[in-house]
């Protein structure tokens, strides 16, 4: 029982075990306080009360060892309680806690900087700079471009997904949950189409084309290109359902914003860290994005983001323009660089891909005989099913299937525009067997004929 656990981490035993049913009685005496002390906006995906987590499972108050394929929503890239990151967050927080950078600094923010400017696609000069939640890092960045180009607007897309503060929940595109009722909205955001190859009205193969060309000719006729301050997009749509764009199309709206000023930022938030099978998902076609956002994978659950970018635009804003109280924690910071030593000491971009060569061939192998699995897609660890109504591509909810993965030991996390994805983000050190029961109780759950 829970009770003979003494640490989470890689040690936990790598194993599915229900005790109880799921959530069990503790947890649901916990989901009890939980709804009289914390407000209903607050939803809850599976209402089991964590007390360890580690490798490719949770463990919850009532004992029950649950397969992980959310890491924390992309966070926990390197499995939670990383030995290497723990052993620098303890260190750091008996040497000292925080001094706020910006008052007087340590050496820790500077190496993760280092670090993000050398990572970061593109071998030119760049600035970093840390703050706490992507949200904010998004926020950051497009500041520094309308202070670098003295320009307003801020082009995003179609199912993209930026935060849920005043501006990022401005910049992103689903209304419901995120920005029904919380109006008015931030002023000079415009929002143009995504090549979504699953539902583009012609179909995939000229979906890259088209939508590029709709995209660029709603922002010259409607906003003007020389009154764009940037283009923010994910290279990959992440709460949009995992959405990768058909081949060519970021390559095209890069050369569009070279062509005409225009800073172009990749919010790898979610994509970030190795795990779509490269270190950033921008690399797969070759993207140099002028400023790229980080966050959740960066440091292995502790809040830290980044903004990083090429020095002429990030040097352009005057000293004490940029910053925060708490912006690149020491705690953080050092859990940060736990995390870029183990994605680079334990391989796991290789194992990201590895996670995606047994993920995809099985799922692909569900959808020839399961019609409501209507699309498989993604890339490493980041891997999706889009589910329809079979015959159709009307959206089967995914919260359905989600929920009888869950009875079943299974954690799976749901997304896209219309609610019927399920999208799965194992931690990059889960073991091969949990990933191969974990599918196997997938393609049970996707049986609903
Ligand atoms: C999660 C996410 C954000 C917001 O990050 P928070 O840390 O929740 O503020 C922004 N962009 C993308 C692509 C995300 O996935």
């Amino acid at each position: 029982m829970s009770t003979a656990i003494t640490h989470g981490g890689p040690q936990l035993p790598q194993e599915r075990r229900l005790v109880t049913e799921i959530p069990g009685p503790r947890s649901r005496e916990l989901f009890a306080r939980k709804q009289s002390a914390v407000p209903s906006g607050i939803g809850i995906t599976l209402p089991v009360f964590v007390t360890h987590a580690g490798g490719g499972v949770i463990v919850d108050a009532d004992g029950n060892s649950l397969i992980d394929f959310g890491s924390g929503i992309a966070v926990t890239n390197v499995g939670n309680a990383a030995p290497r990151v723990v052993e620098r967050v303890q260190k750091q927080v008996a040497d000292f806690t925080h001094t706020c950078f910006m008052v007087a600094p340590y050496e820790s923010y500077v190496a993760v900087c280092e670090k993000l400017n050398a990572l970061t696609p593109g071998d030119h000069e760049k600035r970093t700079f840390l703050v706490n939640s992507g949200a904010e890092a998004v926020e950051n960045a497009v500041k520094v471009a309308r202070h670098a180009t003295g320009r307003q607007a801020v082009v995003v897309f179609d199912h993209g997904y930026h935060g849920r503060t005043l501006l990022t929940m401005t910049l992103t595109a689903k209304s419901m949950p995120y920005k029904h009722g919380f109006g008015p909205f931030a002023p000079e955001v415009y929002r143009v189409p995504l090549a979504y190859p699953f539902r583009w009205p012609t179909g995939p193969d000229n979906c890259a084309e088209e939508a590029a060309a709709q995209a660029i000719d709603m922002i010259n006729k409607q906003i003007g290109a020389e009154n764009v301050a940037a283009v923010l997009i994910e290279p990959i749509a992440g709460e949009g359902g995992f959405i990768e764009p058909a081949r060519g199309f970021l390559p095209k709206i890069v050369e569009f914003c070279r062509a005409n000023g225009i800073v172009f930022i990749a919010d790898e938030v979610q994509t970030g860290f190795a795990r779509t099978g490269h270190m950033f998902a921008c690399e797969d076609e070759g993207i140099v994005p002028d400023i790229i956002t980080t966050a959740k994978g960066i440091a292995g659950g502790l809040p830290l983001a980044a903004v990083t970018g090429r020095a002429d635009l990030l040097d352009h804003v005057h000293s004490g323009g940029l910053g925060g109280t708490y912006g690149g924690n020491p705690l953080a910071c050092e859990a940060a660089l736990g995390v870029l030593e183990t994605i680079e000491q334990d391989r796991l971009v290789e194992r990201a891909r590895h996670i995606g060569e047994i993920m995809l061939p099985r799922l692909r192998a569900i959808q020839e005989h399961n019609p409501i699995v209507g699309d498989v897609r993604g890339r490493g660890a980041m891997i999706a099913v889009e589910l329809v109504v079979p015959g159709t591509k009307d959206p089967y909810p995914a919260a359905e299937i989600a929920r009888r993965c869950h009875e079943q030991g299974l954690l799976v996390l749901t997304a896209g525009t219309y609610g019927n994805v399920l999208r799965f983000l194992p931690p990059l050190v889960i073991p091969d067997h949990l990933l191969e029961e974990g599918l196997s109780i997938l393609e049970k759950a996707l049986n609903v004929g």
